[in-house]
């Protein structure tokens, strides 16, 4: 057994990089654990030297179609006997900053949802998911978490906890998840519409 810690930097906060590896530790039957910091992403795994090897390569090759990793630095140390992998509190750091995502249009699979009858989001206008949705625009501050967001207003419901908490689940800590019970509305006035006769 052995260590290793990895730190990565460049668009890897609200870009599904969390969910990513923590998947793909679990995969690879790794312990540790993963963090945003606003200095980056930290994360630090106990295994086989010849799987953490697997392990850091994926982080590279399989990286989140929205991320873009300026740096990345690996290191080996003696193991730290972790018992499971977390996703840990993200962490400030001091004059640290990360590049911001910009806000992703609809992907594929939120657009099947947004006109399926069937789904609970059916015509839900912020339907969002880890690869899509705002980060730019809601974001008022660093390391990336919802209650750094403007959603921190919108405590998720019952059915968008379960989402946000479930790693198999493709909202698996998706920052702006929502739904028409728990999110953000819209709706249209007609105010002096009615006087025109319209
Ligand atoms: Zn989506
Ligand atoms: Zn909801």
């Amino acid at each position: 057994m052995q260590g290793a810690r990895v730190h990565i930097t460049g668009i890897v906060q609200g870009v599904g990089f969390r969910p990513f590896v923590y998947n793909l530790a679990t995969r690879l039957d790794l312990k540790g654990w993963v963090k945003n910091t606003s200095a980056g992403v930290e994360i630090e795994v106990d295994g086989e030297k010849d799987i953490l090897d697997i392990f850091v390569q994926k982080l590279r090759d399989e990286a989140p179609a929205l991320s873009s990793i300026d740096e990345f630095s690996a290191s080996f140390r003696p193991a730290s006997g972790f018992s499971s992998f977390d996703i840990r509190h993200s962490e400030s750091v001091d004059g640290a900053f990360q590049p911001i995502s910009p806000d992703v249009s609809i992907c594929p699979d939120c657009l099947r949802e947004l006109f399926d009858p069937s789904d609970r989001r059916y015509h839900y206008p912020f339907i969002n998911c880890t690869n899509c949705g705002p980060r730019f625009t809601i974001i008022k501050d660093i390391p990336y978490d919802r209650p750094k967001t403007t959603m921190a207003g919108f405590p998720l419901c019952p059915d968008c906890e379960r989402e946000y908490t479930d790693p198999t689940n493709r909202r698996f800590h998706a920052q702006p998840v929502a739904c028409a019970v728990c999110g953000p509305k819209v709706w249209l006035e007609s105010g002096t519409l009615k006087e025109r006769k319209f």
